[in-house]
């Protein structure tokens, strides 16, 4: 091999998604480590981090508080680096609108809220008429500084239809969180990028083929190019691919992905209000069909299914400038555990069903059903673990870590998951919650017993 395919790193990260390029910037930028390589087979935030629908929230449950701290501490970054950048990634507060249309269940909202509240999102304020009414303080569309923290339950029709007069006078409550909104993931992805390479990152377009390991040791990271890089540091930060790396390194990961869509289209007739909140589904309910297109659907095995009950969570929310009416609308009804394959291959149906799903809360929306404005339908891969909790730590193979399995909240989480994986490398004090996250967590058998009794996994 020539002196020129030969080189040395103190650390080589493969995989230019968020998770790799915020473990570079905490790296170089926090930690002041030079010598650090980023690999990428495509285009830096291209895979999987440019699908997103770019939301974040501390409001997680649990068993304990692990993932809501690590919001937390991911938020602070995503504040702190909106204020250092003049908040070029459009930051904004406005909440998650979760909002029942079944009465029954406001009572588990309400115990279900109280304890995500205390675990450490507080407080919960009830809003059911009997408190002042400015007590409740809107989202501003823009910006993010000097909100309320915690969440909002209203129970109040009036309040509801007076904020929210878009929803239908079935929502009978509706949980605003507020320490939650969007964010630009593309131009947040960007700031860490530019600000990695800046401190010396250097990016190298190319394949990770191969990792040498002597005696449970990492040697070297090996390119389809031909270079192979002498490293005793190495970042699988390979998204969806996590597990193809891991193999190369002969470690199964306990992971498995789902294939999540996004329907883009354009609200030409103003339905959602352009200053909205994500609103959610969040209860399980039926479509609404008519009672021709109900026998149609009944009599075909084929279309049976679209009669039975969803579940909760179709959202939605508007996206782009104040003057765009783009909105986004999403829906996990179905997704089974699937290899993934590029280019993904959409349910073309899937647009009509999420819009059928929303508008029983906007019943705005009806007007476009059989007349879909050109959506565009994109998506890609949720790749988790059973108790959607994220790997980030180390590895058997020494100078061998992960950053992965960020399932539906890799951007809300990115900050927060690089700054842990970078203190791990360093050997910098953890936060109390590494070990919830580690790989080694499966180990431990209060941690299967834990598994078995799971509950809730906060997944939209
Ligand atoms: C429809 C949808 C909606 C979502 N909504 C949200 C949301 O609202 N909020 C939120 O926080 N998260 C959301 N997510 C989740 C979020 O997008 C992901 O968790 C996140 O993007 C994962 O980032 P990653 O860096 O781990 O993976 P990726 O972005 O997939 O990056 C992995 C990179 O590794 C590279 N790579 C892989 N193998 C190799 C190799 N052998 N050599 C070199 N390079 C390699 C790939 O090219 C890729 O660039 C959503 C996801 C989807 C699909």
């Amino acid at each position: 091999m020539s002196a020129s395919h030969r080189q040395t790193a103190e650390v080589v990260i493969c995989g230019a998604g968020i998770a790799g390029v915020s473990v570079a910037y905490f790296l170089s930028v926090e930690y002041g480590l030079k010598g650090i390589i980023l690999v990428d087979q495509a285009t830096p935030l291209s895979l999987t981090s440019d699908k997103s629908s770019e939301c974040y929230r501390n409001w997680w449950p649990g068993p304990d508080d692990a993932m809501l701290q690590l919001m937390n501490h991911s938020i602070d970054w995503l504040e702190k680096l909106a204020d250092l950048s003049g908040n070029v990634f459009h930051l904004n507060r406005r909440g998650y609108l979760y909002c029942l249309s079944d009465p029954s269940l406001i009572p588990s909202l309400l115990t279900e809220s109280q304890i995500i509240a205390n675990l450490g999102a507080m407080p919960l304020r009830i809003h059911d008429g009997s408190l002042d009414r400015a007590a409740y303080q809107p989202a501003p569309a823009e910006g993010f500084q000097n909100q309320p923290d915690g969440a909002d339950f209203l129970l109040d029709r009036s309040l509801i239809s007076t904020h929210f007069p878009f929803l239908s006078d079935k929502v009978c409550a509706a949980l605003h969180v507020r320490r939650a909104g969007w964010f630009s993931a593309q131009q947040f992805g960007m700031v860490l990028f530019d600000q990695a390479r800046a401190h010396g990152v250097r990016f190298i377009n190319d394949k990770v083929t191969g990792i040498d390991v002597q005696s449970q040791r990492l040697q070297a990271v090996r390119l389809a190019g031909g270079q192979s890089i002498h490293t005793r540091c190495f970042v699988n930060a390979a998204g969806p691919l996590i597990e193809q790396i891991s193999q190369l390194i002969n470690l199964p990961l306990p992971v498995f992905h789902e294939l999540h869509l996004k329907v883009n289209f354009l609200d030409t007739l103003g339905v959602l209000d352009r200053s909205a909140p994500l609103v959610i589904h969040h209860n399980p309910h039926s479509l609404s069909w008519s009672t021709a297109e109900r026998q149609l659907l009944e009599e075909d095995e084929e279309t049976r299914w679209l009669l039975r009950q969803f579940p909760a969570g179709a959202h939605t929310r508007p996206d782009g400038p104040p003057d765009s009416q783009a909105i986004l609308l999403l829906w996990d009804y179905h997704t089974p555990a699937v290899q993934p394959s590029w280019p993904i291959s959409p349910d073309p149906q899937s647009a009509e069903i999420i819009l059928r799903g929303l508008s029983t809360i906007i019943p705005g929306l009806q007007a476009y059903l059989g007349k879909f404005p050109r959506p565009t339908i994109d998506g890609g891969y949720y790749t988790r673990t059973r108790e959607n909790r994220p790997l980030i730590g180390p590895t058997p193979i020494e100078g061998a870590y992960l950053i992965g399995a960020l399932s539906g909240f890799g951007l809300m989480a990115a900050a927060a998951a690089g700054d842990l994986l970078a203190a791990t490398i360093c050997a910098a004090p953890l936060p109390t919650y590494a070990q919830s996250f580690s790989l080694e967590r499966y180990q431990d058998p209060n941690y299967q017993i834990m598994l078995e009794n799971w509950g809730e996994t906060g997944q939209l």
